[in-house]
């Protein structure tokens, strides 16, 4: 999609990328780690000093208490955290219950461990997680429950009924817990609550977060995951032959960032003005536009502008009204017709590219309706 925006001059509201505000803090940081010699070969664990960074960001935030030696494991963002994590717990047949739509690595890595997908259905508008959900997804042969929250693409953030759900459902079915929080500072109402502060789950669950959200660093691809050494230990397994380490001198500069509390805090109220200035332009231009309360992303619903095939219509949109966005459908193992009436569009874009965006797809609505 990004290709497409590039090839037809189309303002990119698809792929969640921000243009521009990293803070120059953290990009000095990596300057003069650069400078100070830090490029050879980090830790297979990672840089010390961004361990115990970490480390003291959960305990800060969420009152984790982590050993930075052993329950902390570096990676090249959470991407591959979400791979080391799957391709050393899940075995050949176990079942993975994921959320659904979801990022799309994580089928791809479920079915390149061996194992087998079950959705958990989350149904617009509110995206909910609900134990007759939950009952379906999870059986016998179920390992790893993998959740993500504040969820990508709905902008869902799971409240605490629906993560005690989970929670016991994980208890219940004794399942490890595999949990994405790359957008933990990316919530705009509510708060942000890791599913390993629940009761008896922090013996069961691998976190996983990144530097690309909180600090507008996507291309740093600086990530992390925390969590008991056992199961910890299972994915550094995997991480020593993928790649071992890298990035040292920004895994410096990482540590200088996760300290930046006040950084994530402005980025996270700019980000909430703008998904409002977003959400107020789709409606304007006649889409059905769905709440949202954390990560980059607004779901729009394509039917009142009697488009009911959202990924017909993202072919069209870049030639049709020089936008491009993402259809739901994408994240999505079995879309449903509401789900498939759905387009996911970005809003961490600078302000008038946002306008830019809006101003063409009212242009476009009103002469296609
Ligand atoms: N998880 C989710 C839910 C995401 O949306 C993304 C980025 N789109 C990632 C992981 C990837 O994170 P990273 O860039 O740190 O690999």
């Amino acid at each position: 999609m990004t290709a497409l925006a590039e090839r037809t001059g189309s303002v990119n509201l698809g792929q969640g990328f921000p243009d521009g505000g990293e803070p120059p803090e953290i990009v000095e940081a990596a300057a003069e780690a650069m400078r100070a010699g830090h490029n050879q070969y980090a830790p297979l664990a990672g840089v010390p000093a961004l361990r115990e960074a970490i480390a003291e960001h959960q305990r800060r935030h969420y009152g984790i208490e982590l050993d930075p030696a052993r329950e902390v494991q570096v990676t090249f963002g959470a991407t591959e955290a979400i791979a080391c994590c799957l391709l050393g717990l899940v075995r050949p047949a176990d079942e993975v219950a994921m959320l659904d739509p979801s990022y799309d690595s994580y089928a791809a890595m479920i079915a390149t461990a061996g194992g087998v997908p079950k959705p958990i259905v989350l149904a617009p508008p509110e995206w909910r997680v609900t134990e007759e959900a939950l009952a379906a997804a999870i059986g016998p042969a179920t390992r790893v429950l993998l959740l993500n929250s504040p969820h990508n693409p709905t902008g869902h953030v799971l409240g605490a009924d629906e993560l005690e759900l989970v929670a016991a459902a994980c208890r219940e079915h004794d399942l490890i817990a595999v949990t994405d929080e790359v957008y933990e500072h990316l919530v705009y109402e509510g708060r942000h609550v890791p599913l390993a502060t629940l009761p008896g789950m922090a013996e069961r669950t691998l976190t996983i977060s990144s530097l690309g959200k909180t600090h507008s660093l996507t291309g740093w691809k600086v990530g992390w995951v925390t969590g008991p050494g056992e199961l910890l230990g299972a994915a550094r397994q995997i991480k020593q032959f993928v790649s071992f380490s890298g990035g040292t001198p920004l895994q410096h500069a990482a540590a200088t960032g996760l300290a930046m509390d006040a950084a994530a805090r402005d980025l996270a109220a700019s980000l909430r003005e703008r998904r409002d200035r977003l959400s107020e332009g789709l409606a304007a231009a006649g889409f059905g536009v769905l709440p949202t309360h954390g990560t980059y992303f607004v779901c729009a619903d394509t039917r009142p502008l009697g488009e009911p095939d959202a990924a017909a219509l993202s072919l069209r949109l870049p030639e049709a009204a020089g936008v491009v966005a993402i259809p739901v459908s994408a994240f999505a193992a079995a879309p449903t017709p509401d789900t498939a009436a759905l387009l996911r569009f970005t809003f961490c874009k600078r302000p008038e590219v946002l306008d830019e965006g809006m101003k063409r797809l009212q242009t476009w609505s009103g002469a296609h309706t």
